[in-house]
């Protein structure tokens, strides 16, 4: 049964990838959700339903549009795979839980904020408003107020943290350091991992950044790098690791 249920998230994870990726993308340039429908950018052919299967239409047609024939970006294909495998871990990780819908809707954020922060630079207010309200509904539903106050207090613990490191990195630097939606990011982050995990996250996030940083910025002479990403990538590590203070402050201390 257990592998039926793998199969089952993961299919349910490529193709709500897919669904993520047209949010992170008609959002971010102010464009309707519903429509147009799906469609080929270069020639604007309206996608079939056979066309729209995650990631089998994407090896069937070989990563072509089957009309004009011209290149359909990896990344549709690579975001539904990993959405896939990240639900099924969730399941794996979680069983059937309130933690497995927190961590649904958190991962789903997460995905739709590292594809708009990488192609447009942009952290999208809907987004952590939607999911955060969301994962505080189901704190309340499945876990009640006292836990759920104590979620948030972490939220805005991490949240206070983040800017204070903004403060503090605008003037070390003397230019923006942060953007705010890092710092409201990690409002996110608070409210679903706590505030120490969320701590660890923004250190982690640096040692993830560190070395893709230095490759971006010596190989395109690209100065600005989101961080939305590498925090993202790290919480959603931290999250499914279902790592807990104790045992990080255990590795430290050792
Ligand atoms: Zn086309």
């Amino acid at each position: 049964m257990e592998t039926y249920y793998l199969i089952f998230f993961f299919i349910l994870g490529s193709a709500m990838g897919s669904f993520y990726h047209v949010v992170a993308t008609r959002l971010s340039n102010n464009e309707s959700l519903v429509k147009p429908g799906s469609h080929c950018h270069y020639c604007n052919h309206k996608l079939k339903w056979y066309e729209l299967i995650p990631l089998i239409s994407y090896i069937i047609q070989g990563g072509k549009c089957r009309k004009c024939h011209k290149h359909i970006p990896l990344s549709y294909f690579l975001i539904e795979l990993i959405t896939g495998i990240l639900f099924a871990v969730c399941y794996h990780v979680f069983d059937f839980s309130g933690e497995l819908l927190i961590a649904l809707v958190y991962i789903s954020g997460m995905i739709i904020v590292i594809i708009s922060d990488i192609e447009y630079m942009i952290i999208l207010d809907e987004v952590l408003i939607f999911a955060s309200v969301a994962i505080t509904i189901i704190y309340i539903f499945f876990f009640g107020i006292n836990t759920t106050l104590s979620h948030l207090f972490n939220a805005v613990a991490a949240f206070g943290l983040m800017y204070l490191i903004k403060i503090i990195g605008d003037f070390m630097f003397q230019k923006e350091s942060l953007g705010g939606g890092d710092i409201k990011l990690m409002f996110l982050s608070g409210l679903v991992i706590g505030l120490p995990l969320s701590v660890c996250t923004i250190f982690l996030a640096t040692f993830i950044a560190f070395p893709i940083a230095i490759y971006i910025l010596l190989s395109k002479k690209d100065n600005m790098i989101p961080f939305g990403p590498f925090l993202s990538m790290a919480s959603v590590i931290i999250l499914i690791s279902k790592i807990n203070i104790q045992d990080v402050l255990d590795f430290l201390v050792k």
